[in-house]
């Protein structure tokens, strides 16, 4: 009789544990395991299909994810409504998300963390090499002559080109002036605002089920590279951080000094929004606190930021970019496949848009990381290295979200203030 009661008390206590730290453990205990048994083939055979299902469940989620939220992110503006402060801002936004992930492709190519992590070693079938293609096929090959077969083979640039197609038509269905049409348009625009919800709850699932895969990925990892991974988990984290850091100097300081806004009041009255962005990774949650610091420490006007910071807080996300800029750059390393120039430039635009789709929520950006790596021919099947080291970046996921959702929310008072400056729009007094 007791036993049922245990078994469901030990289920109940694990998924309502705080799942960053079940990660984390997951992490640890899988590199001390590994580090325990080294090369222990009959244990890794034993935990690969576990580490396997959760890379599978990952990718079961990709396509379906990458459409929703790029329809959404894209069908969520009424072109009537953009206006010029609409265009100023979202100017600013995808200009600002460049450098982002120029800055990021910098760093990581500097640094190349990653590098010398031989993770060929983790599996037999490995690398499949990084495809570079020239600039006019990369081109060319971003228009599907069938998007249901783009789909069906999981081609992601050529989904992103549709869904950004069909996204932006929505736009403007649904806000038709003919009644008839714009209903349709909304009706549409539910229907996937509801797959949305959807995907994430199944995100969700998924993610329980992280800290075993997680386990399980980062158990064959150590077993078979012992504490090499270590050091190029703090190369990655090294890494993201300094080009969050030099987006904050190279790009909002001059952007303020031109301006003639003083970066570090700004970078002081932002303060509230940046931390409780780094405690809770979330834009979207962080927004009330944005809203709050706009008017009463910037003295920015309610008709600005109730605009431009719900969509920065959906559309903006130069951290993000930053991140999957960095890290791509360690996976291709890590799997012995360094990018090349089309790689790269592939990534500036698949990272942009991936930042444009990526919801506000903790750990988003991770699934768009997914996006980015199939996009440069780094596929991540199950039992891959190249799945082996997305585990190890999944493990410290927590620790780049806090920075990059952080670096998000900057951006947002940063181009917020921007654009509210150039409206003549901005209580001069919060600033003497
Ligand atoms: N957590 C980030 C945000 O809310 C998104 C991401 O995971 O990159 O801005």
């Amino acid at each position: 009789m007791s036993q049922p009661d245990t078994k469901k008390g030990l289920l109940e206590v694990y998924l309502q544990g705080n799942l960053l730290i079940k990660i984390l453990i997951g992490l640890i205990l899988g590199a001390i395991a590994g580090l325990v048994f080294q090369d222990a083939i009959g244990i890794i055979s034993f935990l690969k299909p576990f580490g396997d299902i959760f890379v599978r469940l990952l990718k079961m989620i990709i396509v379906p994810v990458v459409m929703a939220s790029l329809i959404i992110g894209c069908s969520s503006i009424a072109p009537s409504e953009l206006g010029k402060v609409g265009f100023k801002i979202i100017g600013f936004y995808l200009g600002t998300s460049l450098l982002a992930i120029v800055i990021g492709l910098f760093v990581g190519t500097l640094m190349q963390p990653g590098f010398g992590l031989d993770m060929m070693g983790v599996s037999s079938d490995l690398a499949k090499t990084a495809e570079s293609p020239t600039v006019s096929e990369i081109l060319v090959n971003l228009v599907p002559t069938n998007p249901i077969g783009a789909m069906a083979s999981g081609n992601i640039l050529q989904i992103i080109t549709f869904s950004l197609f069909f996204g932006i038509a929505l736009a403007f269905i649904k806000d038709s002036k003919d009644e008839k049409i714009k209903q349709a348009g909304e009706l549409i625009y539910s229907f996937f605002e509801g797959i949305n919800q959807i995907l994430y709850k199944i995100i969700g699932w998924i993610m329980q089920y992280a800290p075993i895969g997680v386990f399980a990925l980062i158990f064959v990892v150590f077993s078979t590279q012992g504490g090499a991974a270590f050091g190029s988990l703090f190369s990655v984290t090294i890494s993201v951080y300094m080009a969050l850091v030099l987006q904050v100097v190279l790009v909002y300081c001059i952007i303020c000094f031109l301006f003639k806004i003083n970066a570090f009041k700004f970078l002081s009255k932002v303060r509230a929004p940046m931390i409780t962005a780094f405690v809770t990774r979330s834009s979207g949650g962080t927004l009330p606190v944005s809203m709050k610091t706009a008017e009463e420490e910037m003295g920015i006007s309610k008709g600005i930021f109730g605009f431009t910071l719900p969509i920065g807080a959906t559309m903006n996300m130069d951290g993000t970019t930053i991140y999957l800029g960095v890290c791509a750059i360690f996976i291709a390393n890590a799997v012995g496949v360094p990018l090349d120039f089309a790689a790269k430039l592939t990534i500036v635009l698949t990272a942009v848009l991936a930042s444009v789709g990526t919801a506000g929520v903790p750990g988003a950006g991770a699934i768009m990381l997914l996006m980015v790596l199939e996009s440069v021919g780094l596929k991540v099947e199950a039992g891959s290295a190249v799945a082996a080291a997305y585990a190890l970046i999944l493990g410290i996921d927590a620790l780049l979200d806090m920075g990059r959702t952080s670096m998000n929310v900057v951006g947002d008072m940063a181009g917020t203030l921007i654009v509210a400056k150039s409206e003549n729009d901005v209580d001069e007094s919060k600033w003497e």
